[in-house]
């Protein structure tokens, strides 16, 4: 109808007005805030050897499990960033020994302690210069963080495998352990029992019988990659591809590597990744490493790992599946640059999740993973912006990496709508800047900001670098201003926070109206506010955060006159028809005494007046009457009944049936 179109397109308009001047006037308040950043924000930031910048990793490793050995050469191609580099470092634990270095094919002098493996180059190099050096080494890896190289077993047999993430790379192979600085390209070869298979990343070029009993797996990669992404997998799997179709006659393979004892198990979980393959790419972009595969090897690990293009699983389920794969898009193609960013990592990941069963199932899916998110979410200790990186555990943490960073994305997508926020996710997806490369969360804001066409600097600033999340009290009134129109006066206060003082937010309010629902979007940036916005219609309920867009606690207080009648009402008569007896209910929403009789009077079909069923002066408040009064007889037939009160006069009609 017109008239419902014209009246919301009227308190649209007031409402947005309202917004865009609160808005403004929000971001010079918040700059005036004392907007304490963690103080533990100093980088603790490991760059590796900053003199360097890699271009290429070439693993060449021979695995034995009986007994337990790594015996192998890693080639490093880089470029030095400075001028004069006669020597450089990797990062390579003691338990490894180095037998030689060598640059264009002759040996060069080294040295090798606390976990650094110094080399010296023959001559030296101005920056933007690329060399190449060959280590050769050998040893048993040590084993650190989830445990980053293991020789493990499944039902007695071999099993080898790594999970680098984060500190864990140098422990078996040398390498500048950060992830902010990734190869352009790499390739593992893996030498082991020809009884075995191993998986690694990018594309099997050759499988060598070296007819001694072992054979040799060579894989290659040609997209960029972060040191703690190189993997290795291998045990006597079942090897099981399906294929993802990107197009008409294109596709590209999904290969699985299972222990043959779990294959039967775990085959209807496997043949649900090229489904998954789809959701994200149209959501977040293709799949980023489409000229290789995706593949999920079998590990001894209780947990994912998303090795690029070949994610590690100690579990099955649709759910971690679809975590690690989204990592192929939040972790792989762009990598946190520092472990403090963690989040952007494993808060896509798991946000991921929701999004992945929202294809599936729709809201309701989405929500069945965002809720459980929420709750944990609240309890998250400290800044997202993981403030104590010397603990994996910290780097790890579940409530806050994962539930709160997967959060403020479902927040995130909460302010900006979904059309932009997926053309966020897209466009930060292929943001020259950050993708095949590494990101920060100011990476991340600013093409926020750039999608969203305004600041989000209070949501990062609150999210991310502060904690916890607001405790909110509301309360509200409305007056008339006249032709059906009511400012709804709304007050917003939070309990005081420690970082941020208090959250700025912009929060839906619904409000529920004699004439129908209506939402408006209130800018909340002072600790305490008054909002006022028109409705139309008489307001009836309030509804703060509807649709529970925000991560918070709340409280409604003394909303007015909630409990206090807001109008002259004469309700039906209830129940009606009726027999013997009925109950009127009627409101008076200000006190009569001293001012003018409320009256209530029963009349016939012919208007003769029957009966006074109050006649006195009330206080504001909802009123209950029996009709008929004591046990007076009415004939079976219709009624009047009518409220007068000043110059308020209603009317209704009921049925006495006998
Ligand atoms: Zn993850």
């Amino acid at each position: 109808m017109k008239k419902t179109a014209l009246l919301f397109f009227l308190i649209f308009v007031y409402a947005s007005s309202n917004f865009a001047q609160l808005n403004k006037k929000s971001l010079l308040n918040f700059e005036k805030q004392q907007f304490k950043k963690t103080q533990n924000m100093s980088k603790v930031l490991y760059p590796g050897d900053s003199s360097i910048d890699v271009t290429y990793y070439g693993l060449n490793l021979t695995l034995t499990y009986s007994p337990n050995f790594l015996k192998g050469s890693v080639v490093v191609n880089a470029k030095s960033t400075t001028n004069g580099l006669s020597n450089f470092f990797l990062d390579l634990q003691d338990a490894l020994t180095v037998d030689s270095v060598t640059y264009g094919g002759s040996k060069i002098s080294f040295t090798h302690s606390s976990a650094k493996l110094n080399i010296f180059l023959p001559s030296t190099l101005n920056a933007g210069e690329s060399f190449s050096v060959k280590i050769y080494y050998e040893g048993v890896p040590g084993s650190s963080g989830f445990g980053s190289f293991e020789f493990g077993n499944h039902g007695g047999l071999p099993a080898i495998w790594s999970l680098s993430e984060p500190y864990g790379a140098s422990d078996w192979w040398p390498c500048k352990d950060t992830p902010a600085d990734k190869a352009d390209s790499s390739d593992v070869w893996i030498t082991c029992d020809s009884n075995l298979t191993a998986a690694s990343n990018g594309t099997l070029q050759a499988v060598v019988d070296n007819g001694n009993g072992t054979h040799t797996f060579e894989w290659k990669n040609i997209y960029p990659i972060a040191q703690y992404l190189i993997s290795v997998a291998i045990a006597d799997y079942t090897v099981y591809t399906t294929y993802y179709h990107y197009a008409q006659s294109d596709s590209m393979p999904i290969i699985n590597y299972i222990y043959p004892e779990d294959f039967d198990l775990v085959k209807p979980d496997l043949d649900k990744v090229a489904n998954m393959i789809s959701i994200f790419s149209a959501r977040y972009g293709t799949y980023p490493f489409i000229k290789e595969k995706y593949g999920q090897a079998e590990f001894g690990w209780g947990g994912g790992m998303e090795h690029q293009t070949i994610t590690s699983l100690g579990s099955f389920g649709e759910d971690i599946e679809a975590h690690e794969l989204a990592h192929h898009w939040y972790g792989d193609k762009i990598t946190c640059a520092d472990w403090q960013d963690i989040w952007l990592n494993e808060g896509f990941a798991s946000f991921s999740e929701a999004v992945y069963y929202e294809a599936i199932d729709g809201n309701p899916g989405y929500l069945s993973i965002i809720n459980p998110f929420m709750n944990e979410a609240k309890l998250a200790y400290g800044p997202v912006y993981v403030s104590d990186i010397t603990s994996v555990d910290s780097i790890f943490n579940y409530n806050r990496s994962y539930a709160k960073g997967a959060v403020v994305l479902y927040m995130l997508r909460g302010i900006m709508g979904d059309s932009l926020f997926f053309r966020l996710m897209k466009t930060y997806a292929d943001d020259p800047k950050v993708a095949y490369a590494s990101a920060t969360t100011a990476d991340f804001e600013s093409d926020a900001e750039k999608v969203y066409g305004s600041s989000l600097k209070y949501f990062f600033d609150e999210w991310i670098y502060g904690e916890s999340y607001p405790h909110y009290s509301v309360s509200w009134s409305y007056s008339s201003v006249g032709n059906n129109i009511y400012a709804v006066k709304l007050n917003i206060s939070q309990s005081a926070n420690s970082n941020p003082l208090f959250f700025t937010m912009p929060v839906q309010i619904e409000v529920i109206t004699s004439t129908g629902d209506t939402t408006v979007t209130v800018f909340n940036d002072e600790q305490a506010q008054q909002i006022i916005f028109n409705v139309a219609g008489v307001p009836k309920v309030l509804n703060f955060d509807p649709k529970n867009l925000i991560l918070k606690e709340i409280s409604i207080l003394d909303s007015v006159d909630i409990t206090k009648p807001q109008s002259f009402d004469l309700f039906q008569n209830y129940p009606n028809p009726f027999n013997p007896y009925t109950t009127i209910t009627y409101s008076i929403p200000v006190n009569t005494k001293g001012y003018i009789p409320v009256k209530l009077i029963i009349y016939d079909l012919l208007g003769k007046q029957l009966a006074v069923l109050v006649d006195k002066e009330e206080s504001a408040g909802t009123y209950k009457v029996k009709f008929p009064p004591g046990s007076n007889y009415f004939p079976s037939g219709v009624y009047f009944y009518q409220l007068q009160a000043g110059s308020y006069i209603s009317i209704k009609k009921m049925i006495l049936l006998k």
